[in-house]
């Protein structure tokens, strides 16, 4: 299943590929992951529950990663990450979203964590227009 790590990811990474693949790599399938750092520019998204479609918005200029979290799952037989956060500006005001593809690393420390059991598979939700886990049933919980 492997361990929990810590690692650096590279300076000028995309952070969502970059994250992706040190799970990838370590051939963990199911996880959760936070991030702290910074990043020279941030694409972010925010869903829209009524047109099932992702606003997206780009940031430029060095933004403190205060909070970065999320989880690790399978989509299509490929390791899938979903990541959500929150970041600072040099006026210490806070912009947030759901992470999109485009976002550009300056530093990035990343705590990533194995989670045992069966890797949760994420299929297409026509009522929500999203990629979800199956909800579990009250007799599948433990
Ligand atoms: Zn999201």
């Amino acid at each position: 299943m492997g361990e929990p790590f810590l690692v650096g990811l590279p300076q000028g990474d995309d952070l969502l590929a970059a994250v992706t693949r040190s799970f990838d790599e370590r051939s963990i399938r199911k996880g959760a992951f936070s991030v702290i750092g910074l990043l020279k520019k941030a694409v972010l998204g925010c869903f829209d529950p009524e047109t099932h479609e992702y606003t997206n918005r780009e940031f430029v200029g060095h933004l403190e990663i205060a909070s970065c979290s999320g989880n690790i799952s399978e989509k299509d037989g490929e390791v899938f990450a979903h990541c959500h956060l929150v970041l600072a500006n040099k006026e210490f005001q806070c912009i947030g979203g759901h992470l999109m593809p485009g976002s550009v690393i300056f530093v990035a420390e990343l705590y990533g964590t194995p989670v045992p059991g069966p890797v949760p598979v994420r299929l297409f939700d026509e009522s929500r227009g999203l990629y979800l886990w199956p909800a579990a049933s009250p007799e599948r919980q433990s």
